[in-house]
């Protein structure tokens, strides 16, 4: 049995409009049973929403940015500093999702960046990871996986600060989840990571959750995984089926 306190986070990516977002955040989040000692639950809408799911999310919710800039505060146009982040009151962000990493260019050395002044400006981050298709097909999950978390390693001055995020490319918005087996064995690969580059506390406390076409019928089995801490959920975080992940994780 392990003491870490599950975590489940909707990534809404690049949706939803001002109306939609106040129904599920009315209907949907504001309604979740959450017990806290158990589960922290956390909500990414768009930057724009931001100010509007703050204005009416329950304050036992973290809300999150799905990305900040790379950059401190200056002339860098479309980009919302991590330092803005804080200073807005917004204590969470995701970086390197993998449609960041594929679609935007983020290079794991711009991962670091961000990781870098997202911590130095006081932020928690959820840290998304993970192979593509032809990196599983071709053996190379593990190495992947251990060179994204190489890139951070020096970046990051307080594990206790950060959520990891596996996230299989693959199985992003595919409706193709990974077995519960196949994330389990890359969560004790992560979780050895930790052990031989930062030490067995930050092994035994950090939360490796799955991402991955997580649904209301697969999370039961994912969560049964003695490493799976939670999950970030894109698709399903935007439906009634969140609450039913929620409850059925707890
Ligand atoms: C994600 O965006 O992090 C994700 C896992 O998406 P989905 O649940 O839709 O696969």
């Amino acid at each position: 049995e392990s003491s870490r306190k599950l975590f489940i986070g909707g990534n809404w990516k690049s949706n939803l409009t001002v109306a939609q977002v106040n129904a599920h955040v009315n209907e949907v989040v504001n309604t979740l049973q959450i017990d806290p000692a158990k589960l922290e639950v956390l909500v990414a809408p768009t930057t724009l929403h931001l100010a509007q799911v703050k204005s009416i999310l329950r304050p036992d919710i973290h809300l999150s940015a799905q990305s900040c800039s790379p950059e401190n505060m200056g002339a860098f146009t479309g980009e919302v500093a991590a330092s803005q982040l804080k200073d807005f009151g917004v204590n969470w962000v995701l970086i390197g999702h993998s449609e960041r990493r594929s679609f935007f260019g983020e290079t794991d050395a711009v991962v670091a960046k961000k990781v870098t002044l997202a911590l130095a400006h006081g932020l928690n981050i959820v840290l998304c990871i993970g192979e593509n298709l032809s990196e599983r097909e071709g053996g190379q999950t593990f190495d992947v996986v251990a060179r994204q978390l190489n890139a951070v390693k020096s970046a990051v001055t307080d594990w206790g600060k950060i959520v990891v995020a596996y996230e299989p490319v693959w199985a992003i918005g595919t409706g193709r989840n990974a077995t519960p087996e196949q994330a389990q064995e890359v969560h004790v690969f992560i979780r050895r990571w930790f052990t031989e580059n930062v030490n067995a506390d930050v092994a035994a406390s950090t939360r490796v959750i799955y991402g991955g076409s997580v649904t209301d019928v697969n999370a039961r089995d994912l969560i049964g995984q003695p490493d799976v801490d939670g999950f970030l959920i894109g698709g399903a975080s935007l439906k009634p089926a969140f609450k039913t992940i929620v409850d059925v994780s707890q």
